[in-house]
């Protein structure tokens, strides 16, 4: 019988147990850690340099249990945290990394205090009387308390295949329908002609946008502003895309002599892609119709859209916020049960939001679960 078991030893399950020496860590890979390393391009963007209201506009799901979380653990909390575990930090634009700028750093310090880890998959949790009984693929557990942080379902070569969220299910939680998040986005038309163009762009979905730099590759586009903009796609949709809110009348007055091409704020091929042999047209020479359309293309053009899920990085949905107890992690359900992570109804946008939440759900119940 091991008194603290924690499922999972990715960003949040060694981050708890960093804070909770005491717990063994189950994990299904052959080390721990394996997304991890791949976090910010290997340079590991650990959490963002901002206030909590400010950090709030970053997340998506319940409001009031994301404050919580975020107020009880800030990322000022983890700088402290990890300068501790011996990690300086570098800021850039409020982006936090380690100053070696190595996730390996990170891992190596989360690693530090050389936590019990047991190798192996666990298929099975079952709550017994006043305990947990946890089976792997070979071997038995059990545990008066156990957290969940076996993540969410993206990048499932690291070891986080969505598992867990049957784990919970069978344990009694509800689980909200998961969706890629951070990921890129194929478009149809495509607008591969412009493949490696960077712009800054605007998405629309309703009344939801999202804007900033975005890249445009063979099948649709990548970058920070798809990503955001991902976790609101539920499979194909349509969506409108602005590139430019140029104005045209002005620019057929003022540049008239000009090519379109190189009268638009934009990279010449995009404009092929955007208005094709429009772009070849003498701007003092377009009609009002053609005028009309170029604006259409460039500030509302219609796409059809959908998430590219082998590139998520992160997952919408999940083990619902309704059941957990934000000041403890603990399940409502189970007695003696914590989730953390990316396992949790809750996602967040790319620069470093993730992690703060992995590392913030894994520090709260690392103190509730040592009581
Ligand atoms: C390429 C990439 C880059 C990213 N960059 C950033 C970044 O720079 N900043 C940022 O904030 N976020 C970033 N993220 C997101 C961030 O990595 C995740 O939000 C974070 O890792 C989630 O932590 P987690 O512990 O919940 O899940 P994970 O880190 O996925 O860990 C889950 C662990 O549980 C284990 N596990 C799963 N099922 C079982 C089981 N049944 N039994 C035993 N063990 C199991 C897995 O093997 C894994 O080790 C990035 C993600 C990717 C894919």
């Amino acid at each position: 019988m091991t008194d603290l078991l924690i499922i999972g030893g990715g960003a949040a399950g060694l981050y708890c147990s960093s804070l909770l020496p005491e717990a063994a860590v189950i994990e299904r890979g052959e080390s721990c850690g394996r997304k991890l390393l791949l976090t910010g391009g290997g340079r590991c963007n650990y959490t963002h340099a901002s206030s909590v209201p400010e950090l709030l506009e970053h997340y998506h799901g319940s409001l009031p249990f994301i404050r919580k979380v975020l107020y009880s653990h800030t990322p000022e909390d983890i700088i402290n945290r990890f300068r501790k575990l011996g990690i300086k930090e570098k800021d850039e634009d409020g982006k936090i990394f380690p100053e070696t700028e190595s996730s390996h750093d990170i891992l190596s310090a989360l690693l530090k205090h050389n936590p019990k880890i047991i190798l192996g998959k666990v298929v099975d949790v079952e709550r017994r009387g006043d305990y947990f009984q946890i089976k792997t693929e070979d071997s038995e557990y059990s545990a008066r308390k156990i957290l969940i942080a076996t993540g969410g379902n993206a990048y499932p070569q690291t070891g986080s295949d969505g598992l867990g969220y049957h784990i919970a299910r069978k344990l009694g939680h509800s689980i909200k329908p998961q969706h890629p998040a951070l990921a890129a986005i194929a478009l149809t038309p495509s607008l591969g002609e412009s493949e490696g163009v960077s712009t800054y762009i605007t998405l629309k979905k309703g009344r939801k946008c999202v804007s900033g730099m975005a890249v445009i590759t063979r099948k649709g586009i990548s970058g920070p502003a798809a990503e955001n903009f991902s976790h609101l796609l539920n499979g194909k949709e349509e969506i409108e895309i602005s590139f430019s809110d140029a104005d045209m009348k002005a620019i057929r007055r003022d540049q008239g002599s000009m090519l379109v091409k190189n009268a638009l704020p934009l990279p010449v091929r995009l404009s092929y892609a955007l208005i094709g042999e429009l772009a070849d047209r003498k701007a003092a020479n377009l009609s009002k119709k053609e005028e009309n359309t170029i604006t259409e293309c460039l500030s509302r053009h219609k796409f059809m859209a959908a998430p590219i899920a082998s590139s998520a990085m992160s997952t919408a949905g999940g083990v619902s916020t309704d059941e957990i107890n934000p000041a403890t992690m603990e399940s409502r359900i189970v007695p003696g049960l914590y989730f953390a992570g990316d396992i949790i109804d809750v996602d967040a946008d790319c620069g470093g939001y993730s992690l703060t939440w992995a590392f913030a759900t894994a520090a709260i119940a690392a103190k509730s679960m040592k009581q």
